[in-house]
Protein backbone atom coordinates (compact mmCIF):
# COMPACT_ATOMS: atom_id res chain seq x y z
CA UNK A 1 0.00 0.00 0.00
CA UNK A 2 3.06 2.56 0.00
CA UNK A 3 3.93 2.46 -3.16
CA UNK A 4 0.39 3.22 -4.65
CA UNK A 5 1.88 6.68 -6.35
CA UNK A 6 3.89 3.54 -8.67
CA UNK A 7 1.03 2.15 -9.82
CA UNK A 8 -0.54 2.77 -13.29
CA UNK A 9 -3.64 2.98 -14.15
CA UNK A 10 -5.04 -0.46 -14.79
CA UNK A 11 -3.20 -1.32 -11.94
CA UNK A 12 -5.03 1.05 -9.28
CA UNK A 13 -8.38 0.39 -10.79
CA UNK A 14 -7.67 -3.63 -10.02
CA UNK A 15 -6.29 -2.58 -6.35
CA UNK A 16 -9.74 -0.50 -6.67
CA UNK A 17 -11.34 -3.73 -7.16
CA UNK A 18 -10.10 -5.76 -5.23
CA UNK A 19 -10.46 -3.86 -1.82
CA UNK A 20 -6.46 -3.43 -1.90
CA UNK A 21 -7.34 -0.04 -1.24
CA UNK A 22 -10.00 2.73 -1.49
CA UNK A 23 -10.52 5.92 -3.39
CA UNK A 24 -10.32 8.05 -0.71
CA UNK A 25 -6.97 6.22 0.57
CA UNK A 26 -5.27 7.01 -2.76
CA UNK A 27 -6.64 10.27 -3.13
CA UNK A 28 -4.83 11.00 0.30
CA UNK A 29 -1.79 9.56 -0.61
CA UNK A 30 -1.21 11.56 -3.77
CA UNK A 31 -2.52 14.94 -2.08
CA UNK A 32 0.22 14.18 0.66
CA UNK A 33 2.67 13.48 -2.21
CA UNK A 34 1.84 16.97 -3.87
CA UNK A 35 2.24 18.62 -0.06
CA UNK A 36 5.24 17.56 -0.06
CA UNK A 37 6.99 17.67 -2.92
CA UNK A 38 5.18 20.21 -5.10
CA UNK A 39 5.90 23.50 -3.64
CA UNK A 40 10.00 22.30 -5.48
CA UNK A 41 7.75 22.07 -8.67
CA UNK A 42 4.93 24.20 -9.12
CA UNK A 43 3.34 21.82 -11.14
CA UNK A 44 -0.27 22.60 -9.65
CA UNK A 45 -2.04 26.54 -9.66
CA UNK A 46 -4.87 25.03 -7.58
CA UNK A 47 -5.24 21.98 -5.35
CA UNK A 48 -8.47 21.19 -4.00
CA UNK A 49 -8.46 18.41 -1.30
CA UNK A 50 -11.69 19.04 0.20
CA UNK A 51 -13.64 18.03 -3.12
CA UNK A 52 -11.48 15.28 -4.42
CA UNK A 53 -12.07 13.80 -0.87
CA UNK A 54 -15.61 13.56 -1.87
CA UNK A 55 -15.17 12.90 -5.24
CA UNK A 56 -13.56 9.88 -3.71
CA UNK A 57 -15.89 8.91 -1.51
CA UNK A 58 -18.47 9.31 -4.09
CA UNK A 59 -16.07 6.83 -6.33
CA UNK A 60 -15.91 4.36 -3.19
CA UNK A 61 -19.35 3.94 -3.36
CA UNK A 62 -19.56 3.42 -7.53
CA UNK A 63 -17.21 0.85 -7.03
CA UNK A 64 -19.10 -1.07 -4.71
CA UNK A 65 -21.59 -0.83 -7.04
CA UNK A 66 -19.42 -2.44 -9.90
CA UNK A 67 -18.93 0.70 -11.45
CA UNK A 68 -17.74 0.01 -15.08
CA UNK A 69 -15.42 2.65 -15.86
CA UNK A 70 -11.28 1.82 -15.30
CA UNK A 71 -11.28 5.85 -14.31
CA UNK A 72 -13.60 5.51 -11.49
CA UNK A 73 -12.00 6.45 -8.07
CA UNK A 74 -8.42 7.18 -10.08
CA UNK A 75 -7.43 10.59 -9.10
CA UNK A 76 -6.19 12.45 -11.94
CA UNK A 77 -5.53 16.37 -12.35
CA UNK A 78 -7.12 18.81 -15.10
CA UNK A 79 -5.00 21.57 -17.19
CA UNK A 80 -5.87 24.50 -15.60
CA UNK A 81 -7.36 25.44 -19.52
CA UNK A 82 -10.62 23.18 -18.96
CA UNK A 83 -13.42 25.05 -17.11
CA UNK A 84 -14.26 23.43 -13.65
CA UNK A 85 -17.37 24.32 -12.44
CA UNK A 86 -17.06 25.80 -8.97
CA UNK A 87 -13.36 25.53 -8.96
CA UNK A 88 -10.88 28.86 -10.35
CA UNK A 89 -10.02 28.24 -14.25
CA UNK A 90 -7.02 30.63 -14.44
CA UNK A 91 -5.42 29.66 -18.08
CA UNK A 92 -2.40 30.53 -16.34
CA UNK A 93 -2.79 34.47 -16.87
CA UNK A 94 -3.68 36.65 -14.58
CA UNK A 95 -6.59 37.99 -16.72
CA UNK A 96 -8.42 34.90 -15.03
CA UNK A 97 -6.68 34.82 -11.96
CA UNK A 98 -10.50 35.16 -10.21
CA UNK A 99 -12.67 33.51 -12.42
CA UNK A 100 -14.51 30.63 -11.22
CA UNK A 101 -16.48 28.99 -13.94
CA UNK A 102 -19.93 28.10 -13.86
CA UNK A 103 -19.72 25.06 -15.77
CA UNK A 104 -17.62 21.76 -16.53
CA UNK A 105 -16.23 21.47 -19.80
CA UNK A 106 -17.22 18.63 -21.59
CA UNK A 107 -14.05 16.53 -20.93
CA UNK A 108 -14.36 17.29 -17.24
CA UNK A 109 -17.96 16.01 -17.49
CA UNK A 110 -16.45 12.92 -18.91
CA UNK A 111 -13.99 12.44 -16.41
CA UNK A 112 -16.40 13.40 -13.81
CA UNK A 113 -19.11 10.82 -14.81
CA UNK A 114 -16.71 8.04 -14.90
CA UNK A 115 -15.89 8.53 -11.34
CA UNK A 116 -12.36 10.04 -11.72
CA UNK A 117 -11.47 12.09 -8.65
CA UNK A 118 -10.00 15.69 -9.60
CA UNK A 119 -6.83 16.50 -7.31
CA UNK A 120 -6.31 19.96 -9.05
CA UNK A 121 -5.86 22.08 -11.61
CA UNK A 122 -2.44 22.01 -13.22
CA UNK A 123 0.06 25.30 -14.01
CA UNK A 124 0.80 26.10 -17.82
CA UNK A 125 1.87 28.62 -20.03
CA UNK A 126 -0.10 31.63 -20.45
CA UNK A 127 -3.44 30.75 -22.50
CA UNK A 128 -1.22 27.85 -23.54
CA UNK A 129 0.80 30.01 -25.14
CA UNK A 130 4.63 28.85 -25.09
CA UNK A 131 6.79 25.67 -24.84
CA UNK A 132 8.58 26.03 -21.61
CA UNK A 133 5.65 27.19 -19.02
CA UNK A 134 7.99 30.00 -18.38
CA UNK A 135 4.94 32.68 -19.29
CA UNK A 136 2.87 30.93 -16.70
CA UNK A 137 1.34 34.06 -14.35
CA UNK A 138 1.90 31.76 -11.62
CA UNK A 139 5.69 31.52 -12.02
CA UNK A 140 7.92 28.36 -13.99
CA UNK A 141 7.23 24.78 -13.64
CA UNK A 142 10.64 22.97 -12.70
CA UNK A 143 11.43 19.51 -14.62
CA UNK A 144 11.39 16.87 -12.01
CA UNK A 145 14.01 15.17 -13.60
CA UNK A 146 16.10 18.67 -13.28
CA UNK A 147 14.55 21.67 -11.58
CA UNK A 148 17.07 23.93 -12.90
CA UNK A 149 14.86 22.63 -16.59
CA UNK A 150 11.69 23.49 -18.02
CA UNK A 151 9.50 20.91 -18.18
CA UNK A 152 8.36 21.90 -21.48
CA UNK A 153 4.97 23.77 -22.20
CA UNK A 154 2.22 24.73 -22.36
CA UNK A 155 1.27 21.51 -20.78
CA UNK A 156 4.33 21.60 -18.59
CA UNK A 157 2.38 21.66 -15.06
CA UNK A 158 0.61 18.10 -16.76
CA UNK A 159 3.27 16.55 -17.55
CA UNK A 160 5.60 17.34 -14.30
CA UNK A 161 2.76 15.96 -12.31
CA UNK A 162 2.29 12.71 -13.70
CA UNK A 163 6.37 12.42 -14.10
CA UNK A 164 6.34 13.37 -10.15
CA UNK A 165 3.70 10.98 -9.48
CA UNK A 166 1.36 13.86 -8.34
CA UNK A 167 -1.31 12.42 -10.33
CA UNK A 168 -1.87 9.21 -11.84
CA UNK A 169 -2.58 10.33 -15.01
CA UNK A 170 -3.64 14.55 -16.47
CA UNK A 171 -5.29 16.09 -19.64
CA UNK A 172 -3.29 18.16 -21.92
CA UNK A 173 -3.71 20.43 -24.46
CA UNK A 174 -1.76 20.46 -28.09
CA UNK A 175 -2.62 23.28 -30.30
CA UNK A 176 1.16 23.09 -31.93
CA UNK A 177 3.01 20.55 -29.64
CA UNK A 178 1.78 21.34 -26.14
CA UNK A 179 1.33 17.68 -24.98
CA UNK A 180 3.52 15.80 -27.24
CA UNK A 181 6.66 18.31 -26.26
CA UNK A 182 6.01 18.37 -22.14
CA UNK A 183 5.61 14.54 -22.85
CA UNK A 184 9.03 14.52 -24.31
CA UNK A 185 10.48 16.63 -22.17
CA UNK A 186 9.45 15.21 -18.49
CA UNK A 187 9.37 11.11 -19.96
CA UNK A 188 5.75 10.33 -19.92
CA UNK A 189 3.11 9.33 -22.79
CA UNK A 190 0.86 12.00 -24.36
CA UNK A 191 -1.38 11.82 -26.94
CA UNK A 192 -2.70 14.58 -29.16
CA UNK A 193 -5.68 13.02 -30.75
CA UNK A 194 -7.02 14.07 -34.51
CA UNK A 195 -8.55 17.03 -35.02
CA UNK A 196 -12.68 16.61 -33.66
CA UNK A 197 -11.96 13.78 -31.75
CA UNK A 198 -12.55 15.01 -28.28
CA UNK A 199 -15.16 18.17 -27.58
CA UNK A 200 -13.25 21.89 -27.28
CA UNK A 201 -16.47 22.55 -25.42
CA UNK A 202 -15.19 24.61 -22.30
CA UNK A 203 -11.55 24.36 -22.76
CA UNK A 204 -10.25 28.08 -23.54
CA UNK A 205 -9.76 28.72 -26.96
CA UNK A 206 -6.66 29.67 -27.97
CA UNK A 207 -6.32 28.77 -31.95
CA UNK A 208 -9.59 27.17 -32.35
CA UNK A 209 -8.47 25.36 -35.92
CA UNK A 210 -5.54 23.85 -33.93
CA UNK A 211 -6.33 23.04 -30.65
CA UNK A 212 -7.12 19.60 -29.19
CA UNK A 213 -7.54 18.18 -26.01
CA UNK A 214 -5.50 14.46 -25.35
CA UNK A 215 -4.26 12.12 -22.02
CA UNK A 216 -0.98 12.52 -20.48
CA UNK A 217 0.21 9.28 -18.66
CA UNK A 218 2.79 6.55 -17.75
CA UNK A 219 1.87 4.71 -20.28
CA UNK A 220 0.51 3.75 -23.54
CA UNK A 221 -1.98 1.45 -21.85
CA UNK A 222 -2.79 4.49 -19.39
CA UNK A 223 -3.21 7.43 -22.06
CA UNK A 224 -5.80 4.48 -24.19
CA UNK A 225 -7.61 4.26 -21.19
CA UNK A 226 -7.91 7.99 -21.04
CA UNK A 227 -8.41 8.48 -24.34
CA UNK A 228 -11.74 6.38 -24.06
CA UNK A 229 -13.04 8.49 -21.62
CA UNK A 230 -12.21 11.41 -23.60
CA UNK A 231 -13.37 11.19 -26.84
CA UNK A 232 -16.47 11.27 -28.61
CA UNK A 233 -19.17 13.35 -30.66
CA UNK A 234 -20.25 16.01 -28.63
CA UNK A 235 -23.69 18.35 -29.60
CA UNK A 236 -21.98 21.43 -28.10
CA UNK A 237 -18.96 21.54 -30.11
CA UNK A 238 -19.60 22.02 -34.16
CA UNK A 239 -16.06 20.82 -34.82
CA UNK A 240 -16.47 17.67 -32.76
CA UNK A 241 -16.96 14.78 -35.00
CA UNK A 242 -19.64 11.77 -35.27
CA UNK A 243 -17.35 8.63 -35.23
CA UNK A 244 -17.38 6.18 -33.13
CA UNK A 245 -15.15 5.44 -30.38
CA UNK A 246 -13.44 2.48 -30.85
CA UNK A 247 -11.94 0.37 -27.23
CA UNK A 248 -8.52 1.57 -27.12
CA UNK A 249 -7.76 -0.81 -24.15
CA UNK A 250 -8.86 -3.91 -26.32
CA UNK A 251 -6.84 -3.11 -29.50
CA UNK A 252 -3.67 -2.50 -27.60
CA UNK A 253 -2.22 -5.70 -27.79
CA UNK A 254 -2.59 -6.06 -31.19
CA UNK A 255 0.53 -7.96 -33.44
CA UNK A 256 3.01 -5.10 -35.00
CA UNK A 257 4.56 -7.51 -37.13
CA UNK A 258 4.30 -6.31 -41.06
CA UNK A 259 3.53 -2.91 -39.29
CA UNK A 260 5.15 0.24 -41.99
CA UNK A 261 7.22 3.09 -40.19
CA UNK A 262 8.13 6.20 -42.36
CA UNK A 263 11.50 8.19 -41.31
CA UNK A 264 10.37 11.58 -42.63
CA UNK A 265 14.14 12.11 -44.06
CA UNK A 266 13.66 16.57 -42.86
CA UNK A 267 13.31 15.12 -39.17
CA UNK A 268 16.51 13.86 -38.77
CA UNK A 269 18.87 16.45 -40.71
CA UNK A 270 20.66 19.68 -38.78
CA UNK A 271 19.44 20.94 -35.65
CA UNK A 272 18.93 17.65 -34.02
CA UNK A 273 20.63 16.51 -31.04
CA UNK A 274 22.97 13.62 -31.33
CA UNK A 275 21.99 12.13 -27.83
CA UNK A 276 18.17 12.51 -29.15
CA UNK A 277 19.14 11.25 -32.50
CA UNK A 278 20.85 7.86 -31.11
CA UNK A 279 17.90 7.09 -28.48
CA UNK A 280 15.53 7.51 -31.46
CA UNK A 281 17.91 5.08 -33.41
CA UNK A 282 17.80 2.95 -30.82
CA UNK A 283 14.11 3.30 -30.30
CA UNK A 284 13.60 2.11 -33.96
CA UNK A 285 15.72 -0.55 -33.93
CA UNK A 286 13.47 -1.44 -31.17
CA UNK A 287 10.40 -1.66 -33.57
CA UNK A 288 12.73 -3.55 -36.03
CA UNK A 289 12.80 -6.30 -33.64
CA UNK A 290 9.27 -6.28 -33.44
CA UNK A 291 8.30 -6.94 -37.00
CA UNK A 292 7.49 -3.14 -38.04
CA UNK A 293 9.29 -2.66 -41.95
CA UNK A 294 10.67 0.61 -41.66
CA UNK A 295 11.26 3.04 -44.98
CA UNK A 296 12.33 6.50 -45.14
CA UNK A 297 9.83 9.32 -46.45
CA UNK A 298 9.83 12.94 -47.31
CA UNK A 299 7.94 15.63 -45.46
CA UNK A 300 9.41 18.51 -47.94
CA UNK A 301 7.49 21.04 -46.98
CA UNK A 302 8.20 20.80 -42.96
CA UNK A 303 10.71 23.71 -43.11
CA UNK A 304 7.51 25.78 -43.66
CA UNK A 305 4.77 24.51 -40.54
CA UNK A 306 7.14 26.81 -37.79
CA UNK A 307 6.09 30.15 -40.19
CA UNK A 308 2.83 29.43 -41.36
CA UNK A 309 1.38 28.50 -37.54
CA UNK A 310 2.93 31.85 -36.59
CA UNK A 311 0.68 33.33 -38.49
CA UNK A 312 -2.36 30.83 -38.22
CA UNK A 313 -2.43 30.45 -34.38
CA UNK A 314 -1.88 34.22 -33.56
CA UNK A 315 -4.64 35.29 -36.14
CA UNK A 316 -7.11 33.10 -34.48
CA UNK A 317 -5.44 33.96 -30.76
CA UNK A 318 -6.11 37.41 -31.61
CA UNK A 319 -9.92 36.83 -32.47
CA UNK A 320 -10.95 34.04 -29.24
CA UNK A 321 -8.91 37.11 -26.98
CA UNK A 322 -10.89 39.62 -27.56
CA UNK A 323 -13.51 38.29 -25.03
CA UNK A 324 -11.63 39.20 -22.36
CA UNK A 325 -12.38 42.96 -21.91
CA UNK A 326 -13.22 43.43 -18.43
CA UNK A 327 -16.75 43.75 -18.58
CA UNK A 328 -17.93 40.32 -17.90
CA UNK A 329 -15.56 38.23 -16.08
CA UNK A 330 -11.92 38.25 -15.68
CA UNK A 331 -9.68 41.28 -14.29
CA UNK A 332 -11.02 44.48 -14.39
CA UNK A 333 -8.83 48.16 -13.82
CA UNK A 334 -9.12 50.20 -11.03
CA UNK A 335 -11.39 52.80 -11.55
CA UNK A 336 -11.53 53.29 -15.27
CA UNK A 337 -12.48 56.75 -16.88
CA UNK A 338 -14.16 55.51 -19.61
CA UNK A 339 -14.97 52.39 -21.47
CA UNK A 340 -11.65 52.77 -24.02
CA UNK A 341 -9.47 53.57 -21.08
CA UNK A 342 -11.56 49.81 -19.19
CA UNK A 343 -10.55 47.96 -22.22
CA UNK A 344 -6.93 49.14 -22.11
CA UNK A 345 -5.87 49.24 -18.66
CA UNK A 346 -7.61 45.99 -17.88
CA UNK A 347 -5.69 43.80 -21.18
CA UNK A 348 -2.72 45.82 -20.42
CA UNK A 349 -2.85 44.53 -17.01
CA UNK A 350 -4.39 41.23 -17.56
CA UNK A 351 -2.06 40.14 -19.87
CA UNK A 352 1.57 38.79 -20.10
CA UNK A 353 4.17 39.55 -22.65
CA UNK A 354 3.79 36.77 -24.96
CA UNK A 355 0.21 37.11 -25.03
CA UNK A 356 1.12 40.43 -25.58
CA UNK A 357 3.39 39.33 -28.70
CA UNK A 358 0.77 37.10 -30.07
CA UNK A 359 -2.42 39.35 -29.99
CA UNK A 360 -0.24 42.24 -31.90
CA UNK A 361 1.05 39.35 -34.75
CA UNK A 362 -2.40 37.74 -35.31
CA UNK A 363 -4.26 41.71 -35.78
CA UNK A 364 -1.57 42.85 -37.75
CA UNK A 365 -1.90 39.58 -40.44
CA UNK A 366 -5.30 40.00 -39.87
CA UNK A 367 -5.77 43.26 -41.30
CA UNK A 368 -7.21 44.93 -44.62
CA UNK A 369 -4.10 44.94 -46.74
CA UNK A 370 -2.19 42.04 -44.98
CA UNK A 371 -4.69 39.41 -44.79
CA UNK A 372 -3.85 37.92 -48.20
CA UNK A 373 -0.04 38.28 -47.91
CA UNK A 374 -0.42 36.69 -44.58
CA UNK A 375 -3.32 34.32 -43.07
CA UNK A 376 -4.28 33.51 -46.47
CA UNK A 377 -0.91 32.61 -47.46
CA UNK A 378 -0.43 30.29 -44.73
CA UNK A 379 -3.68 28.73 -45.13
CA UNK A 380 -2.42 27.56 -48.11
CA UNK A 381 0.87 25.85 -46.69
CA UNK A 382 -1.16 24.52 -44.34
CA UNK A 383 -2.97 22.61 -47.29
CA UNK A 384 0.84 21.55 -48.87
CA UNK A 385 1.91 20.23 -45.30
CA UNK A 386 -1.86 18.50 -44.93
CA UNK A 387 -0.81 17.04 -48.60
CA UNK A 388 2.77 15.82 -47.76
CA UNK A 389 1.06 13.80 -45.18
CA UNK A 390 -1.39 12.27 -47.46
CA UNK A 391 1.51 11.30 -49.31
CA UNK A 392 3.52 9.61 -46.59
CA UNK A 393 0.53 7.82 -45.49
CA UNK A 394 0.07 6.20 -48.94
CA UNK A 395 3.15 4.01 -48.08
CA UNK A 396 3.33 3.90 -44.55
CA UNK A 397 0.96 3.12 -41.07
CA UNK A 398 2.89 5.42 -38.95
CA UNK A 399 5.36 7.78 -39.19
CA UNK A 400 8.24 7.81 -36.72
CA UNK A 401 10.61 10.96 -35.66
CA UNK A 402 11.78 12.84 -32.57
CA UNK A 403 8.90 14.90 -30.43
CA UNK A 404 11.78 17.52 -29.79
CA UNK A 405 14.86 18.88 -31.29
CA UNK A 406 16.62 18.25 -27.91
CA UNK A 407 16.07 17.27 -24.66
CA UNK A 408 15.24 19.27 -21.25
CA UNK A 409 17.00 23.48 -22.00
CA UNK A 410 17.55 25.56 -18.91
CA UNK A 411 15.10 27.85 -16.73
CA UNK A 412 15.54 31.11 -18.78
CA UNK A 413 17.56 29.81 -21.86
CA UNK A 414 15.24 30.86 -24.27
CA UNK A 415 12.86 32.49 -22.30
CA UNK A 416 14.01 35.96 -24.31
CA UNK A 417 14.32 34.78 -27.52
CA UNK A 418 10.66 33.75 -29.20
CA UNK A 419 12.10 32.83 -32.61
CA UNK A 420 14.23 30.17 -30.93
CA UNK A 421 11.42 28.89 -28.40
CA UNK A 422 9.40 28.65 -31.34
CA UNK A 423 11.77 26.39 -33.31
CA UNK A 424 11.70 24.06 -30.32
CA UNK A 425 8.17 22.93 -31.67
CA UNK A 426 9.56 22.39 -35.48
CA UNK A 427 8.62 18.75 -35.42
CA UNK A 428 5.17 18.85 -33.54
CA UNK A 429 3.82 21.64 -35.53
CA UNK A 430 2.64 19.70 -38.94
CA UNK A 431 1.29 17.43 -37.06
CA UNK A 432 -1.53 20.38 -36.02
CA UNK A 433 -1.59 22.34 -39.31
CA UNK A 434 -2.51 19.02 -40.57
CA UNK A 435 -4.88 17.84 -38.10
CA UNK A 436 -3.22 14.58 -37.28
CA UNK A 437 -2.56 12.35 -33.84
CA UNK A 438 0.95 12.28 -32.85
CA UNK A 439 1.81 11.22 -29.64
CA UNK A 440 5.07 11.11 -27.93
CA UNK A 441 6.70 8.28 -26.19
CA UNK A 442 9.58 8.11 -23.79
CA UNK A 443 12.43 6.24 -25.30
CA UNK A 444 15.64 8.01 -22.65
CA UNK A 445 16.96 8.78 -20.51
CA UNK A 446 19.78 9.95 -22.04
CA UNK A 447 22.63 11.60 -19.44
CA UNK A 448 20.38 11.86 -17.09
CA UNK A 449 17.44 13.39 -19.27
CA UNK A 450 14.25 12.29 -20.75
CA UNK A 451 13.83 11.56 -24.90
CA UNK A 452 10.78 11.78 -26.44
CA UNK A 453 9.89 9.35 -29.73
CA UNK A 454 7.11 10.67 -32.19
CA UNK A 455 4.79 8.24 -33.60
CA UNK A 456 2.48 10.39 -35.91
CA UNK A 457 -0.75 8.54 -37.56
CA UNK A 458 -3.45 8.93 -39.86
CA UNK A 459 -6.89 10.69 -38.85
CA UNK A 460 -8.56 8.71 -36.17
CA UNK A 461 -6.09 6.16 -36.16
CA UNK A 462 -5.58 6.54 -32.42
CA UNK A 463 -5.87 3.31 -32.04
CA UNK A 464 -2.69 2.30 -34.23
CA UNK A 465 -0.48 4.62 -32.05
CA UNK A 466 -1.39 3.28 -29.14
CA UNK A 467 -0.95 0.01 -30.52
CA UNK A 468 2.10 0.22 -32.04
CA UNK A 469 3.38 2.44 -28.60
CA UNK A 470 1.89 -0.24 -26.29
CA UNK A 471 4.02 -3.17 -27.89
CA UNK A 472 6.99 -1.36 -27.42
CA UNK A 473 6.63 -0.86 -24.21
CA UNK A 474 5.89 -3.96 -23.62
CA UNK A 475 9.27 -4.95 -24.67
CA UNK A 476 11.03 -2.25 -23.29
CA UNK A 477 10.90 -0.18 -20.39
CA UNK A 478 11.86 3.19 -21.13
CA UNK A 479 8.33 4.32 -19.39
CA UNK A 480 9.00 2.86 -16.06
CA UNK A 481 11.75 5.12 -15.31
CA UNK A 482 11.52 7.91 -13.29
CA UNK A 483 12.97 11.00 -11.53
CA UNK A 484 15.84 9.76 -9.06
CA UNK A 485 15.12 11.99 -6.20
CA UNK A 486 11.44 11.64 -6.45
CA UNK A 487 11.07 8.85 -4.05
N1 LIG B 1 4.62 26.17 -28.24
C1 LIG B 1 3.58 26.46 -29.18
C2 LIG B 1 3.09 27.87 -28.97
O1 LIG B 1 3.70 28.53 -28.22
C3 LIG B 1 2.45 25.47 -29.04
C4 LIG B 1 1.62 25.71 -27.85
C5 LIG B 1 0.49 24.75 -27.75
O2 LIG B 1 0.49 23.68 -28.35
N2 LIG B 1 -0.53 25.16 -27.00
O3 LIG B 1 2.14 28.32 -29.53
Amino acid sequence: MTNMHEKSISELAAGLRNGDYSSVELTRAYLARIERLDSGLNSYITVDAERALSQAGAADRMLRDGAASPLAGIPIAHKDIFCTQGVRTSCGSRMLDNFISPYDATVVTRFKEAGAVMLGKTNMDEFAMGSSNETSFYGPVRNPWDRARVPGGSSGGSAAAVAARLCAGATGTDTGGSIRQPAALCGISGLKPTYGRVSRYGMIAFASSLDQAGPMARSAEDAALMLGVMAGFDPRDSTSVHQPVPDYGAGLDGDIGGLRIGLPREFFAEGLDAKVAASIEAAIGEFRKLGAEVVEISLPNNHLSVPAYYVVAPAECSSNLARFDGVRFGHRCQGPKDLEDLYKRSRAEGFGMEVKRRILIGTYALSAGYFDAYYLKAQQIRQLIASDFRRAFEQVDLIAAPATPGMAFAIGEKIDDPVTMYLSDIYTIAVNLAGLPGMSIPVGPANGLPVGLQLIGNYFDEGRLLNAAHRFQQATDWHLAAPADID
